[in-house]
């Protein structure tokens, strides 16, 4: 791909390193973020629009679906016809579908692409994208992904990627509370934690929380357990995750009761049992000092 000429828009923990890496390969890429964040090789805008002003590709990655919606009607103003928007941001499905028909109306493509792998995968340019948008909007940005990550998978048209993204996060959220719950069983059990391990992740009952990310300490591959429960994947990303999922589940009336019943327990130890800024797997510690009556 010859060099482009890129917008980036949203400079935080995830944005600034994928800028970077953009930058590195060789492409043009100019920043924004309204809390002046910068990242390294990339030029800084005073504005949105001088951001995207002549760009090809305009890519943002930002909190939430509110603030992609607003800054997706700036950005499509000064976007030229032809080139593609892709959102990286984590965001519901619907904030998705609106912003790829207003960038249609404009002849701008778009493709929505959430991420995983966290900071770690942004920074080592490894991360995984679920991209959703038109055949054309996905080729075109694919040569961006193969850059900012290891793996793309074109899920289907716009809003795709979003759903791939919680329900595959949904699945996380409830099989790594499946997964601590069952220690803290085993622990009352007096099941040795290793021996559990060894059992469980060759039998039936693995998933990715327990072979990859086991909760508990100095059992299984390195971990954030393993590092005082410092994220990784923070708790209240988890949390805002489930809340997407199960905004979604309402608008598509499907029938998620473990997904609720996960948001619920993410909320309560984000917001009152001292989960924020934790990582997710930290359910672990929550359910080993508990009882059946709390
Ligand atoms: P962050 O809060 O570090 O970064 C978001 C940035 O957007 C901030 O720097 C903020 O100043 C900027 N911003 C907010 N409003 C803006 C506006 N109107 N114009 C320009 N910039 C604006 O968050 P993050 O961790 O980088 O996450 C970004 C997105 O990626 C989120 O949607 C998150 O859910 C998703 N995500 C994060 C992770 C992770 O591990 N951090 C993993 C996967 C997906």
């Amino acid at each position: 791909m010859t060099a482009q000429k890129i917008g980036f828009i949203g400079l935080g923990n995830m944005g600034a390193p994928m800028a970077h890496n953009l930058a590195v390969a060789g492409h043009d890429v100019t920043g924004f973020d309204t809390a002046g964040t910068t990242a390294e090789g990339v030029k800084t805008a005073k504005t949105v629009l001088e951001a995207v002003d002549g760009a090809d590709f305009v890519i943002t990655m930002l909190p939430n679906g509110a603030i992609l919606r607003s800054v997706a009607s700036d950005v499509l103003q000064g976007m030229k016809q032809g080139a593609t928007l892709i959102d990286c941001s984590t965001v519901d499905v619907e904030s998705a579908r609106d912003v790829a028909t207003q960038a249609e109306a404009k002849g701008v493509g778009f493709v929505d692409a959430p991420v995983s792998g966290g900071i770690g995968g942004a920074s080592g340019g490894t991360l995984t994208f679920m991209a959703g948008g038109s055949d054309t909007a996905f080729a075109a940005a694919a040569p961006l992904f193969d850059i900012m990550g290891q793996k793309a998978v074109h899920c289907g048209v716009a809003g795709a990627g979003q759903a791939a993204k919680i329900c595959n996060n949904m699945i996380l959220g409830v099989t790594m509370i499946a997964t601590c719950e069952a220690f803290a069983l085993a622990d009352k059990l007096g099941l040795d934690r290793q021996k559990m391990f060894d059992v469980v992740s060759t039998s039936s009952g693995y998933s990715w929380s327990m072979n990859a990310y086991c909760p508990a300490p100095g059992v299984g591959p390195q971990s954030p357990a393993d590092n005082g429960y410092t994220p990784g994947f923070a708790a209240e990303l988890m949390l805002k995750d489930l809340g997407l999922s199960q905004q979604a589940a309402e608008s598509a009336d499907a029938d998620t009761p473990m997904g609720a019943m996960a948001r619920a327990l993410y909320q309560t130890f984000v917001e009152e049992e001292g989960g924020r800024g934790k990582d997710f797997s930290a359910m672990l510690p929550r359910f080993e000092t508990r009882t059946r009556r709390g």
